[in-house]
């Protein structure tokens, strides 16, 4: 099989003895060689090296793909750019034309080299180089680590009533929540919990890109068929993060045919994605129905008692101890997620530790002072229009509105001004916060409140109050 090198001929082109093929083999191979250059060797090695010219007649080169999920996958990315090379390399060329190799996929032709070791949870450390399906699991992700609260119950019993054992009736549980809420937690709690229950069933959990990853390798080795048929044995598949594999077109819809096949065949499918399924983009909308079409369980933000609770479970689990007073101060400030409240958690730990002294609240605020001021960065528009809002007495929706009277005009010109000094929006964005307003507008409103702060004492203090208050 051509290997990316430069070799000119291959090597079954036993009929091969028509000097215009055979030059015109030759020069894809220069197509190639400049196709490799430009997209770079690991895209070349999975997309292009396996193409192989078999014929050139009537301006049209004839290309061999071993599967149709490549010949897709050329045509969409790499089309254009091979027409035009081959039209310069090979003279009289306009038209390439891609055939699927008949038996190119067949197991006889191409044994499996490496067989698909089972790898699952109960195993693994498969032995050599077998390929790794499952991603080893974190052994502190378990249900029993993980604190349940009205944020994350639906998503927490799915899990556990799925990892039981018992019948459930939808799939595929669907887990949608934002970064470091507790997605991938569950997943491995489930993969934790049945190789205890019940170690004869075969559960894989994944990423998304070492899915992905795993199958372009199996379709580079030609072996997506013993590839499909291991994944199509497992119990229990479980995938994270899917919205990485979303938007790569055929990757993605080859993907999921092959969720699809799973559950037809009554396959449990567990995913995650950081979207609902509605809301992933690059997937047709079959597919995407079809993935809402079993439980989708979202996890929302945290609760202060949530993260007071996580806070507490973890100093248990580390046998450590933090002032009280240290740990409200942390649940309180370090809101947008739970990896990062234990990141937070983890940093003071280790410094009581160096130190051997105990922590202050003054201290810890110094430790994390770059975690809090990225937490700060986060605040968001709403949060600034409705501190706005209430004070000075208005609603939300006098805040959007198109009304231009001074008493609401000048309070929302405040809100623009914070929202551009203290957000990253762009001003487009911020507009469009602003029940669709022209950048223009905010520009405006902007410059008009940085002129009166230079005047007007009342507005300046407003300001600073407004300032402190959504700083938190
Ligand atoms: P995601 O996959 O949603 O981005 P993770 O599952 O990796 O998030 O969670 C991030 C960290 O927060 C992990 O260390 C996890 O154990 C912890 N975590 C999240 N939610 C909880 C919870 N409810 N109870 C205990 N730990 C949690
Ligand atoms: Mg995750």
């Amino acid at each position: 099989m051509f290997e990316g090198g430069n070799t000119v001929v291959h090597k079954d082109d036993e009929t091969g003895n028509d000097s215009i093929r055979h030059d015109s083999v030759q020069a894809f191979d220069a197509v190639k060689a400049t196709l490799k250059s430009d997209i770079g060797d690991t895209a070349f090695r999975s997309w292009v090296a396996p193409l192989e010219a078999r014929a050139f007649a009537a301006g049209t080169l004839s290309i061999d793909v071993p599967t149709r999920f490549i010949r897709d996958w050329v045509r969409t990315h790499y089309g254009d750019r091979i027409a035009k090379l081959c039209a310069m390399h090979i003279s009289g060329c306009t038209r390439v034309e891609y055939n699927v190799a008949a038996g190119a996929q067949k197991p006889a032709a191409t044994p499996a080299a490496q067989p698909y070791e089972p790898v699952t949870t109960a195993n693994e450390n498969a032995a050599g180089d077998a390929v790794q399906l499952s991603s080893a699991l974190d052994p502190r992700f378990t249900f029993d680590n993980f604190i349940v609260a009205a944020s994350n119950e639906l998503a927490f019993a799915a899990a556990k009533k799925l990892a039981s054992g018992e019948n459930v009736t939808f799939n595929p549980l669907f887990l949608q929540g934002g970064v470091g809420l507790g997605k991938t937690h569950l997943m491995q709690a489930i993969a934790h919990d049945v190789a205890a229950r019940a170690p004869e069933k075969r559960v894989v959990y994944m990423s998304a890109e070492k899915f992905m990853y795993q199958f372009v390798r199996a379709l580079r080795s030609r072996d997506t068929m013993a590839f499909k048929e291991y994944v199509r044995g497992v119990d229990i598949l479980m995938i994270d993060d899917i919205q990485f594999i979303c938007g790569k077109e055929s990757t993605a819809q080859e993907f999921f045919h092959t969720f699809n096949a799973l559950m037809d065949q009554g396959k449990q499918v567990v995913l995650s994605a950081d979207k609902a399924p509605g809301d992933l983009e690059g997937l047709d909308d079959r597919l995407r129905s079809r993935l809402g079409m079993g439980l989708v369980a979202g996890i929302q933000n945290t609760s202060y008692e949530l993260r007071m609770e996580i806070l507490r479970a973890k100093c248990k689990l580390m046998k450590r101890e933090l002032p009280a007073d240290v740990l409200a101060f942390l649940a309180e400030k370090i809101t947008s997620n739970v990896r990062e409240l234990e990141g937070a958690l983890n940093r003071l730990i280790a410094h009581t530790e160096l130190v051997g002294r105990a922590l202050t609240l003054a201290g810890a605020e110094e430790l994390l002072q770059d975690l809090l001021r990225a937490s700060c960065r986060r605040i968001i528009i709403e949060d600034i229009q409705r501190h706005v809002a209430d004070h000075y007495n208005l609603r939300m929706t006098d805040i959007l509105s198109p009304r231009r009277a001074r008493p609401v005009a000048r309070p929302r010109q405040v809100a623009m001004y914070l929202s551009k000094a203290l957000t990253e929006h762009s001003l487009p964005e911020i507009g469009r916060k602003f029940g669709g307003r022209d950048h223009t507008t905010i520009i405006h409103g902007v410059r008009k409140i940085e002129e009166l702060l230079l005047s007007d004492r009342q507005l300046a203090a407003d300001v600073e109050t407004l300032k402190r208050r959504i700083a938190g």
